[in-house]
Order: C-alpha cells, then sequence, then structure tokens
C-alpha cells in the first residue's frame, strides 16, 4: 500500500548527495527532506516502498548526486486521481485569482533564482549563466500568466437572426499531462504549467529521467507557495520512465491533454496513443534548425549569434544551430572565423566562470556524437575543428566540431543532439531556402542579411518553413512572448505566449436568443 509520508522528519536516506556544493545548494532551496518521486502538493509525498530507485549523475564528474524513489503504478494513479480532484474546484477559482496564485510563484522563483540555476548546472551540465537563464524563464513565464489570467479573451460576433446574441469563451479543460526533455530541466515545465493553472487546469509532470533533482527542486518551490494558498493537487509531480509512468500519461483519459517535449521518435509514439483515445497533445519534438549567411550580411554578428546557437548547451537545445548555408562569396572567410572561435572555447566544468561549454548529458550521448561522427566521415563530411572526445575533462565531454559538408549527405537531415555544426554553400537565394527547407524537422530558423528583400523572401510563404523564422538573429534562445514550436516533424506545438494559452482551454460557443421568436438559421422554415 502507498504510504503518504509528511515532509518533516522525512528520511534523508533516499537520496544520497555527495560534495559540500549540492548539500549548501539544497539549504539556499531550503530543502530540508528529501523525498520520493511522486508528490500531489505541500503534504503530499507519496512513497511506495516497491517504488525503483533512479539514480541521478552530475555529468561533468560523472558522480552520483541523488537516489529517488520512482512512482509506481499505484502511486501514479493516486497523483492523477489528486490532479482530477483539484480540478473540480480549481476551475472554479476566478482566473484572476489564479494569477495571483502564479504570481507569488513568480516571486518565490525570484527568490531561489541563483541556487535553482546552479543545480539545473550540476544535474544537466550547461553553463551557470544558461542555468540561470532557464530559470529567468520561469520567471518570464510566470509574469506573462498573470497578466494573462486577465486576459482570456473570447470573441463575440453578430448573428443573422434578429434577437440574438453569439461568444465564445474559454473554459478550463482539465488535468494536464507534461511531459518534458532533460535539456531544460525546469523551463518547459513551466512554460506549461504556468499557462495551465491560470488558464484553471491542474498539471501532472513527468521529467525526464536524467534530471529528477531539479523536479523535485521546483516541487519543493511550488509547494510551499501552494501551502501558502492553502492548495495542493494543482502542481503535482510523478518522476518515472517513459515506457512506464510516460505511457501511462499519454494513454490515460483523465489527461485531456498531454503536452510533451522530446525527440521525433518518442513523440510520434506518444501522439499516436493520445489520438488513439481523441486526446489532445502538445508536440514540441526535435529541430535540425538552419542559418543562412548571406553575401551581405554582417558576418561579425552572424559569428556571434552561430556561436551561441551551435555550442551553447553544448549542441543539447532543441533550437541548436545546426546548419550554416553561406554564401559562395564569403563561406570561405566565414568559416575561417568560425573554426578560430571555436578554437578558442573552452570546455570544462560548467560552474566555472569563463568556461563556454560544459559536458554533454550522460556517456551514452557522447557515443552517440562519436558514432555520428563515423557517419559523417563516411558520407563526405570534412572535420574542420573538433571531433574528438576529452576524456581528461570528465566522462561526458567532447569537442565542438565544425564539418564541411556536402548537402545532399543524408546524415544532414537528421537531429544528432550535439555540438556539430555543418557548413554548406549556396549560389542563389532561392537555393540557400530550399537546402534550408529540406529536412523533416522545421523548429527554428535564420538569416543574416542587411538586405530587406532578402529579409522579407525569407520570412514569407516561399521562405523558411519553421515555427520560428529570425532576421539577424540565432535560432536559439527564444523570448517567452511569442509562441514557441514548430511544424512538420517538431509537431505543430506552440507553448508559452501569443495565444498558445488556447490549447489549455476548451472552446464554447454559445447562441443566446432574446428574441421571443425562434427563427432558424439559413433561413430554414420547419413546420408553421
Ligand atoms: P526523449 O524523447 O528521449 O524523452 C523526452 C521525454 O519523453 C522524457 O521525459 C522521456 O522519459 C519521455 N518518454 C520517452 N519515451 C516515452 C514514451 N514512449 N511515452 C511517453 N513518454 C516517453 O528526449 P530527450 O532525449 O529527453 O530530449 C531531447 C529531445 O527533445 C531532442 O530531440 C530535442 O530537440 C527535443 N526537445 C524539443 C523541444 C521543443 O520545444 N521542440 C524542447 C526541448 C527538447
Amino acid at each position: 500500500m502507498l504510504r503518504l509520508v509528511r515532509l518533516a522528519g522525512c528520511a534523508l536516506d533516499l537520496w544520497r548527495m555527495r560534495g559540500a556544493t549540492m548539500v549548501a545548494l539544497l539549504e539556499r532551496l531550503k530543502i530540508k527532506d528529501v523525498n520520493p518521486g511522486a508528490c500531489t502538493g505541500p503534504d503530499g509525498w507519496i512513497a511506495d516502498p516497491r517504488g525503483e530507485r533512479l539514480d541521478s549523475f552530475n555529468p561533468a564528474t560523472g558522480e552520483r548526486i541523488a537516489s529517488v524513489v520512482q512512482a509506481t503504478p499505484a502511486a501514479y494513479d493516486s497523483v492523477v486521481q489528486r490532479a482530477v480532484e483539484r480540478f473540480r474546484t480549481w476551475q472554479m477559482v476566478p482566473a484572476p485569482k489564479r494569477g495571483q496564485f502564479i504570481r507569488d510563484l513568480g516571486s518565490a522563483l525570484r527568490e531561489v533564482k541563483e541556487p535553482l540555476g546552479q543545480l539545473v548546472t550540476l544535474e544537466m551540465g550547461k553553463i551557470t549563466a544558461e542555468g540561470w537563464g532557464e530559470v529567468q524563464e520561469m520567471i518570464d513565464i510566470c509574469d506573462f500568466a498573470v497578466g494573462l489570467s486577465r486576459q482570456l479573451y473570447g470573441v463575440t460576433t453578430h448573428s443573422e437572426r434578429p434577437g440574438h446574441r453569439m461568444y465564445e469563451q474559454w473554459h478550463p479543460l482539465g488535468p494536464v499531462g507534461i511531459i518534458t526533455a532533460f535539456n531544460f530541466p525546469v523551463a518547459v515545465w513551466s512554460w506549461n504549467a504556468a499557462i495551465a493553472a491560470v488558464c484553471g487546469d491542474t498539471t501532472v509532470w513527468k521529467p525526464a529521467s536524467a534530471v529528477p533533482l531539479c523536479a523535485i527542486a521546483v516541487q519543493h518551490i511550488v509547494n510551499r507557495v501552494s501551502a501558502d494558498h492553502g492548495l495542493d493537487g494543482v502542481f503535482n509531480l510523478v518522476i518515472g520512465p517513459g515506457t512506464g509512468v510516460g505511457e501511462r500519461m499519454v494513454n490515460d483519459s483523465r489527461l485531456p491533454l498531454v503536452s510533451f517535449t522530446g525527440s521525433v521518435i518518442q513523440g510520434r509514439r506518444a501522439a499516436e496513443l493520445i489520438a488513439r483515445r481523441l486526446g489532445r497533445a502538445i508536440l514540441e519534438l526535435g529541430g535540425n534548425n538552419g542559418l543562412i549567411v548571406t553575401e551581405d550580411a554582417d558576418l561579425a554578428l552572424a559569428l556571434r549569434a552561430i556561436l551561441f546557437g551551435a555550442v551553447g548547451t553544448a549542441g543539447q537545445r532543441c533550437t541548436t544551430t545546426r546548419r550554416i548555408i553561406a554564401h559562395r562569396t564569403i563561406a570561405a572567410d566565414l568559416t575561417r572565423r568560425l573554426v578560430k572561435a571555436y578554437e578558442q572555447v573552452t570546455i570544462g566544468d560548467p560552474t566555472k566562470d569563463g568556461v563556454l561549454m560544459g559536458p554533454l548529458v550522460d556517456e551514452q550521448a557522447v557515443e552517440a556524437t562519436i558514432a555520428a561522427l563515423d557517419t559523417i566521415r563516411a558520407q563526405g563530411g570534412e572535420v574542420l575543428v573538433g571531433g574528438r572526445r576529452r576524456p581528461e575533462l570528465g566522462p561526458c565531454f567532447v569537442e565542438p566540431t565544425i564539418v564541411q559538408m556536402p548537402r545532399q549527405a543524408p546524415v544532414v537531415r537528421e537531429e544528432t543532439f550535439a555540438p556539430i555544426l555543418y557548413v554548406m554553400e549556396y549560389d542563389a537565394l532561392d537555393e540557400a531556402i530550399a537546402i534550408h527547407n529540406a529536412v523533416p524537422q522545421g523548429l527554428s530558423s535564420a538569416i543574416f542579411t542587411t538586405n530587406l528583400l532578402t529579409a522579407e523572401r525569407f520570412l514569407s510563404a516561399i521562405g523558411s518553413d519553421c515555427g520560428m523564422a529570425n532576421v539577424n538573429v540565432g535560432t536559439s534562445g527564444a523570448e517567452i512572448g511569442l509562441g514557441f514550436g514548430g511544424e512538420k516533424e517538431t509537431g505543430g506545438g506552440r507553448e508559452s505566449g501569443s495565444d498558445a494559452w488556447k490549447l489549455y482551454m476548451r472552446r464554447q460557443s454559445n447562441v443566446i436568443n432574446w428574441s421571443g421568436e425562434l427563427p432558424l438559421a439559413q433561413g430554414i422554415e420547419f413546420g408553421s
């Protein structure tokens, strides 16, 4: 049977933390007690002794930093049940009041931005500045959601029938499943959860198995805010494998919407299962992001954008720049400058100042990178810089790599989740756009040009086929204000800003007749 564990006095032996850093971080996050990986609120940590352990590692050192008890099927069930029960009352809380809860969540996140960002670095491996950036995104989306809580607008329109009024309104949808990828251990949850909460939904979060500690830390923060509001069950957590807990979620008709962030291969499977039960899915899947550099581009600007886009997060962003399509007249110059910049990238401990690139997430990712480089060479790619693993730095380090690549090589069509950048050349703009669009994914794209006509063509219907298209801005590093997501195999989902909130609500069309007559639409006469 399940055992509900109160936080006070909860056994510490569930986590085996090494090193003062981790202990100090947890203290700064005000996490005194450590818990199993399922939770429904302040007093809702669930310990099921049958739950399997999940170890979490620091990818920079290979050191184990935590051991978490994963949710069993019974624990999963009671978490979802709690989310269902809470939804009944949460949906009736006025939206601006729901916004106050999110405003306080944003304040709580501001207080812990530094240690939470450091925890992201420690568990996922991105450099500290990027870890903090991720928490800043959480704060930003909370701000956005607070404003949104007073702007869940529906439209009104005029009826063809006299004495009738027509309008649309948006109702809360239900408990929402959130399945997230390892590379944004906290921000992607917030894009979904903050918006879903002001929309009147409750959420059940399954984080990636590489980063359970970040999720548990977030749940602690959420729990403190929930306790202040006398709430539980709005934000819920279940930690477990994709094939176990993840598949349970996509098959669970108690979750009318599942927001899935991850690879195309797993997203496709999730989408099929959700569709089978006629559920709703938000799919945020892999990217293969291209950046065109024209003959008139500001090369210094392009260089900086490419460096951040291709090397940032060690090439493990969905929006990572993976393909440079450079005009033949500037390609050699740009490539030479890029190679020089790559040679100066400091790789190493992501917590250290001056380090630009940390480790990959695990040793499997290193193996995949090395295998991809073999394929790249076999398909005619010439490695210009990088291309090696760096075991002396730790188990998960590789060098950022630039490859001169034949554009028709099949491997270019794949997303290799590593810091590998392909450079290809073009002569005419339409050719560049064709090369750009010739991949199955459609997330983020960019062009560097000083020519207005070129920029407009890239942004036009016959330009980039991606969900996001930028001019003189790189492919990665989106703000929260716009809808985030991509086309084609990236899945078509939109999250975060703009009107992405509509996906978390159900639309109702209403007609009110105050005429005292019963005219039928389309002028139909039926009986007398
Ligand atoms: P992944 O597909 O291996 O896992 C993603 C999540 O899905 C994890 O929580 C995992 O446990 C879960 N999962 C796996 N199999 C499942 C199944 N059958 N049913 C339900 N859940 C399942 O991806 P990853 O390696 O964690 O992340 C990297 C990938 O995510 C890359 O392809 C990257 O481009 C993509 N990504 C996309 C976006 C976006 O917004 N488009 C953002 C971040 C990452």
